[in-house]
């Protein structure tokens, strides 16, 4: 059986995503020594690095990575270690365009972002088998190996794709989910609006349509899509457990209900060997503290009360709202210690060194453009004491007084076009 947390971590987690293909090597030392300063226990590696790690189809490159984790271990730091299939390189894309997503409206989403997979596709299954197999291989008996992160953050960008593919697959979920096309007729009411269905080939994605589609239609989509994310989650999952047994597997939720709507975490609870999180504060004028208490009380019920651990937070602002406004004194280690609070087991960020280039080279980390003389890393230095400090409470329990019912299924059913009020939101709480 897997561990349900991370190998040879003995106090909490401390650290954040740790991008070091971004850099020269000559900084990685930098990187080591600033760690250790700040108390960094363990950090995120490889996430995006599918095509640093596989620059040509089965041509691979694992040098960079094995000197990377061979620091980490030589600083005494645990590594959480990333599949990289969330990125496939664009080599991938140039040979198998099909594994792009399409909207509901009929677009091709392009490469050049993040993200951008068809769940469906064959092609794309065959390939993030073959690297995770591959790491899985390579990294089994690393010393630094803490976990392993598969993908990131499933159901964001895309939360579901509207292709070819993708209607023969849904065709196969309703035939293995109803047994009959009179059982689908039956549950989504057909015989309204003349939708009635002869055979499953009949049925496509709900696709746009004049106006309003059939709501059961829709909301089985959003079911079917939810597992065809997590068949892949499942799949890299038990490659990790044949070929390296023993590190957990988990990859990282966002259950705040305003970052990711797609998934039914309850279901993915139930797959992860350990529940890692992602919680980052929206701005706009809802009161974040509550937002933020109940996504930490969420995830702990997705654990089954089971300690959890926070995997990405920022020690700032972010970059992707309309306004990112920076965090107050203070106010990082307030909302850090209050997931630890409610069960987290310790703190991690996104990310350890701010990036100098790309999409998110304006969104805070625990080593700031300003460097060293700066308030966010004396507070992350701070932060990093504390944490040690708190050693103890890992593995213990946070016992809740009261309950709330949740179910993700009838959040999207309330969801649907055409109901009573727009007014009415059940995540009006969150
Ligand atoms: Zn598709």
């Amino acid at each position: 059986m897997p561990e349900n947390t991370p190998t040879g971590l003995t106090g909490l987690a401390f650290g954040g995503d740790y991008n070091p293909e971004q850099w020269p090597e000559s900084v990685w030392r930098e990187d080591m020594a600033l760690m250790r300063e700040a108390g960094v226990t363990m950090v995120s590696v490889g996430i995006f690095s599918w095509a640093l790690l596989e620059p040509s189809p089965g041509a691979y490159d694992f040098a960079w990575l094995d000197r990377v984790l061979d620091l980490l271990h030589e600083n005494g730091i645990r590594a959480d270690l990333g599949t990289p299939t969330v990125a496939p390189p664009a080599w991938f894309y140039r040979a198998h365009p099909e594994a792009l997503p399409v909207t509901a409206e009929g677009v091709r989403q392009e490469f050049g972002s993040r993200g951008a997979i068809c769940h469906s596709n064959a092609a794309y299954r065959e390939a993030s088998s073959g690297i995770t197999g591959q790491l899985a291989r390579r990294y089994a008996q690393h010393p630094a190996l803490a976990m392993w992160h598969v993908h990131n953050e499933f159901g964001v960008p895309v939360s579901a794709c509207y292709c070819s593919s993708c209607a023969v697959h849904f065709r196969d979920w309703l035939q293995t989910t109803y047994g009959s096309v009179e059982a689908v007729n039956e549950a989504w009411g057909t015989a309204f609006w003349g939708q009635r269905y002869g055979s499953f080939a009949e049925i496509e994605p709900p696709r746009v349509t004049p106006t309003v589609g059939n709501p059961a239609q829709a909301l089985d989509y959003r079911r079917f899509a939810d597992a065809t994310l997590r068949e892949n989650f499942v799949r890299e999952r038990d490659i990790l457990h044949r070929l390296a047994p023993g590190a957990p597997v988990t990859t990282n939720f966002m259950t705040a209900l305003s970052q990711c709507d797609s998934l039914d975490y309850w279901a993915w609870g139930r797959e992860v060997d350990i529940v890692t999180n992602d919680h980052y504060l929206i701005t706009d004028g809802r009161r974040t503290h509550v937002n933020l208490a109940m996504a930490a009380d969420l995830t702990r019920s997705v654990a089954g009360g089971a300690p959890w651990l926070l995997l990405e937070h920022s020690t700032s602002g972010v970059n992707w709202q309309p306004r990112n406004p920076a965090k107050a004194p203070g106010q990082m280690a307030r909302n850090s210690l209050a997931h630890v609070a409610r069960g987290s087991e310790g703190a991690m960020f996104f990310q350890w060194r701010q990036s100098r280039r790309g999409a998110e080279k304006f969104h805070s980390a625990m080593l700031p453009h300003a460097g060293t003389d700066s308030r966010v890393w004396r507070e992350v230095v701070e932060l990093g004491a504390s944490i040690e400090q708190l050693g103890p409470l890992k593995g213990t329990r946070t016992v809740a007084d009261v309950a709330v019912l949740w179910d993700w299924h009838s959040w999207w059913a309330q969801t649907l076009q055409w109901r009573p009020s727009e007014d009415h939101d059940a995540r009006e709480r969150a």
